[in-house]
């Protein structure tokens, strides 16, 4: 039952998301793909997802870095990935440490409109951050928490090999494009990272603090980057 008003919550809410991208002056929307059956999803595939899930349960006694000491939950990371697409935020915030979860607060519920918008869905990624611990007061990540923690995610990205990846915000961005320069500049392009291409956008965190038609518009135009590419490698069937 819970499931089911969840559910229409996210239909309602995605309504109100459209009307307001409506009003932005987006007058279309891209049409999406046909969600991949289950049984599409490789072996190999669902074996990488095991094994990271595994590892994520093995790290609940992760002490290599300071933030060890505040956290409730180490959040790993999850996500079906049928379009095998990685999201890449930069660490948990208080609803995500208490349950465990990536992106499960208002900024997630956010990010599956935004996701839903180019018609995708949680099961189509995988999402996790750059430090799987949650920084006291939502503050960003230090360097050396983001070092301490790095081989995590090189994990995450080696056994998964996504074929693209969208940084969220600017302390993962800035991390995996290993540059000073602000998300603003950062986003405008597609990036390469080690052979992946990478789009940058906002944070949904901060969209929902800073929500203006501007902002809002950018992130359109970052998500219909993204699936401009996934089209490109697999353009649908005639
Ligand atoms: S942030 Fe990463 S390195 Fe630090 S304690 Fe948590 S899991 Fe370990």
């Amino acid at each position: 039952m819970k499931k089911q008003e969840n559910s229409r919550d996210l239909v309602v809410d995605f309504k109100k998301y459209l009307v307001e991208l409506h009003r932005d002056g987006v007058d279309y929307l891209p049409a999406g793909e046909e969600p991949a059956p289950a049984e599409s999803v490789g072996v190999s595939l669902l074996a990488s997802l095991r094994e990271l899930k595994r590892r994520g349960e093995g790290l609940s006694g992760c002490r290599k870095c300071s933030l060890a000491s505040g956290r409730e939950n180490v959040v790993f990371g999850e996500g079906g990935f049928r379009k095998k697409v990685m999201l890449i935020g930069e660490g948990p915030g208080e609803t995500e440490d208490r349950q465990g979860r990536p992106f499960v607060g208002r900024a997630g519920r956010l990010l599956d409109k935004i996701l839903m918008s180019i018609g995708l869905t949680r099961e189509d990624v995988y999402i996790t951050n750059i430090v799987k611990c949650r920084p006291p007061g939502n503050r960003d990540p230090r360097p050396d928490e983001i070092l301490a923690c790095w081989a995590h995610l090189e994990d995450q990205i080696e056994a998964l090999r996504p074929r693209a990846i969208v940084s969220l915000g600017s302390p993962a961005t800035r991390t995996l494009l290993e540059s000073r320069k602000g998300i603003s500049q950062l986003r405008e392009r597609v990036h390469d990272y080690q052979g992946i291409p990478l789009i940058a956008t906002y944070h949904p965190a901060y969209l929902l603090r800073s929500y203006t038609v501007e902002n809002r518009r950018r992130v359109w135009e970052d998500v219909k980057r993204l699936q401009k590419l996934l089209q490109e490698e697999d353009p649908p069937e005639e």
